[in-house]
């Protein structure tokens, strides 16, 4: 469930952000979300219906620039000027790219003072991470238009072989399109992610995530853990793959066996008949996966190709694919056998030869229920809902070893971060103050499972002060707990009424060593029949203590309002509650508390009702 809540400076109903989950591929990108009618992430399609953004930016002379599927059509007619595959070129240096120039239709830089490369495109340079974030603009404003509100975070994914160069690259490209990029993750654990959800590969274990795009390969072989009482577990044994090895390499393919065919040389042909033969050989390709034979009759040749020439061109290519296979499993040292589930991803796994080598080399049939071109957009969606925090039992690698929480009235544990959540994190509560005029308010960090305060381990205490005066409840203290990536843990406190603001940061396991972190888990389990009677005892004191507080202003305010009986009635009941404030027995206090109420409940109601009808009289009480 996502939190509404109140933005009291300007009385607005401020809705929890979304944060959008973006597969920036190499040949297609998507952005999802996850969707809080179904509990499902779901891709954001265009008005016809289609999620699948083509990685294709287009510049036209008169300076208009098109991303998606309107800039595809000009990879023909204006490759110098249609830029694709700029993943490829994410943090490469010219040096890094020098031997796949010819199969860019348009011009890289070679640009002796800068490390990156650059595109020139008329007489323009722009650099891989202005033309990414030429493609995530796209998508936020596609985002935007269909979800009517400002998107402003999004988890973005990228191959698991990308270097930190690369994944900077893509952060700064978020950053460029104005997103806050909370997280980067790798593909095969997104793609995990969302297979995660289904109930389909529940008790699975280890499971192989197989992802075949148009210009990388990723072999990921990962467990799942089904932890009783706290969710999956997702972890990455091993990862594996090639880089420079996908469907563009089968188009490729097609395209060299069609110059061959024809006795044509690549440098006889032009920049845009070298384009309009790869769209023909992609369009062979998928044309492959469902038939037999592929022909197609242009003004000068007939091209045309056989399923049966297809895999024998593509063949050295899934080979390469099943070597990583192997070597990934041996990283996780592990045999085929152990490997339960194979998920595939990317959509080159749609050609049936793929599919089949891949289910033949791991003994079993694989998994392919969720699209294989929205499967990773669809993880990043369930990544990205996972760190809005509205998934509390999917926990991930990077988690809180312990919960974190503050000190409450009567010393009790409010938990605020509970153990095991992922991080980077943030969670928040409202407050209030329990004295009218209470101008500071302690705030005490602690961690640990324990119910009470005193048997956990205080990290930190600070105040807020300078709360301007106000009644006792009345104050709105917000208390946000955020934990960065590294593990910092940032503690805020605001005033909302006022403004005012405290905050400090804190190294949660500083210190800590894991017996000690075992020791205190285990502490909280020995003692939790007796924490949660502890527990239930101060809880029921600390309502107690509100009630007669708010009982005693009560009638000090409205007097005037009531009858003799009622107020000294009152009273009683009062002193009676004050006497069982110490008991060790809950329902004794409960039942003093109960009394209460049904005393004073109808002429609490009686005077309501005269607030009411006042206030819509438009009077001020
Ligand atoms: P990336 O992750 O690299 O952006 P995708 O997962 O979107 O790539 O996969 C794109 C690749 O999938 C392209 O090479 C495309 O030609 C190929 N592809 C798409 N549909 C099919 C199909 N039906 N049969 C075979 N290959 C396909
Ligand atoms: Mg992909």
């Amino acid at each position: 469930m996502a939190q509404i809540s109140i933005n009291i400076k300007e009385g607005s109903l401020k809705k929890e952000e979304v944060i959008v989950g973006i597969d920036l591929g190499t040949t297609n990108s998507l952005i999802a979300i996850m969707d809080a009618a179904t509990g499902n992430p779901k891709a954001i399609r265009d008005a016809e219906a289609y999620a699948i953004v083509p990685s294709i930016i287009h510049f036209a002379a008169d300076g208009t620039v098109t991303v998606g599927r309107s800039a595809r059509e000009h990879l023909i007619t204006d490759p110098e000027h249609t830029i694709f595959s700029v993943k490829r070129l994410m943090g490469k240096s010219y040096k890094d790219i020098a031997a796949y120039q010819h199969h860019f239709g348009y011009k890289i830089i070679d640009d002796d003072t800068e490390r990156l490369v650059k595109i020139k495109v008329y007489d323009k340079f722009y650099s891989p991470i202005d033309l990414s974030s030429l493609i995530l603009k796209e998508l936020k404003q596609r985002a935007e238009k269909v979800l009517n509100c400002k998107i402003n975070k999004a988890v973005i994914t990228v191959p698991a072989y990308f270097n930190d160069a690369q994944r900077q690259a893509t952060r700064d490209a978020g950053k460029l399109a104005g997103l806050d990029v909370l997280r980067i993750v790798n593909e095969p654990t997104a793609a995990s992610l969302a297979y995660g959800l289904g109930n389909t590969i529940q008790d699975s274990k280890t499971i192989a995530v197989y992802d075949l795009g148009g210009g990388t390969f990723d072999i990921s072989i990962l467990r799942i853990t089904s932890a009783e009482g706290s969710g999956d577990f997702f972890e990455v044994l091993s990862t594996n793959g090639d880089t420079f090895l996908g469907g563009d390499d089968f188009d490729r393919a097609i395209v060299q066996h069609w110059i061959e065919e024809h006795g044509l040389t690549e440098s006889q042909l032009s920049a845009t008949e070298r384009q309009h033969l790869r769209v023909l050989a992609e369009q062979a390709k998928k044309h492959l996966s469902t038939h037999t034979h592929f022909t197609e009759q242009t003004d000068k040749r007939t091209y045309s190709i056989s399923r049966e020439s297809f895999i024998a061109l593509i063949q050295p290519f899934v080979e390469k694919t099943i070597a990583c296979c192997k070597q990934a499993l041996k990283d996780a040292q592990l045999q085929v056998e152990d490997v339960e589930t194979v998920v595939l991803v990317g959509g080159s796994t749609r050609t049936p030869f793929v599919r089949d080598s891949i289910a033949a080399f791991f003994g079993r049939p694989v998994h392919d229920t969720v699209d294989p071109d929205e499967v990773v957009a669809l993880g990043a969606a369930v990544q990205a809902d996972i760190l809005a925090g509205n998934q509390k039992d999917m926990l991930l690698l990077d988690i809180t070893p312990l919960s974190l929480g503050i000190e409450t009235m009567g010393g009790l544990m409010d938990v605020i971060i509970p153990r095991n959540t992922k991080i980077p994190t943030a969670a928040g509560r409202q407050y209030t103050t329990s004295i009218d005029g209470q101008s500071k308010l302690k705030i005490a960090v602690y961690q640990g499972e324990r119910d009470l305060v005193r048997d956990n381990r205080k990290l930190a205490e600070f105040e807020l002060t300078n709360i301007p005066g106000m009644p006792a409840g009345l104050p709105k203290i917000e208390i946000v707990f955020q934990i960065d990536a590294d593990g910092i843990l940032k503690v805020r406190a605001t005033e909302l009424r006022s403004g005012v603001e405290q905050h400090i940061e804190v190294k949660p396991q500083y210190g800590l060593t894991e017996e000690e972190m075992a020791g205190m888990l285990l502490d909280s389990i020995k003692h939790a029949k007796e924490d949660m009677a502890m527990r239930a005892i101060v809880e029921a004191r600390v309502e107690a203590q509100n009630m007669i507080d708010t009982c005693e202003r009560f009638i000090e305010k409205n007097s005037r309002m009531l009858n003799e009986t009622e107020i000294a009635g009152t009273r009683n009941h009062l002193d009676a509650l004050r006497s069982v404030l110490a008991s060790e027995n809950k329902d004794e206090i409960h039942q003093h508390i109960e009394s209460l109420n049904e005393f004073t409940r109808p002429f609490a109601e009686r005077l309501m009702d005269m607030a009411i009808s006042q206030a819509m009289k438009g009077k001020k009480l």
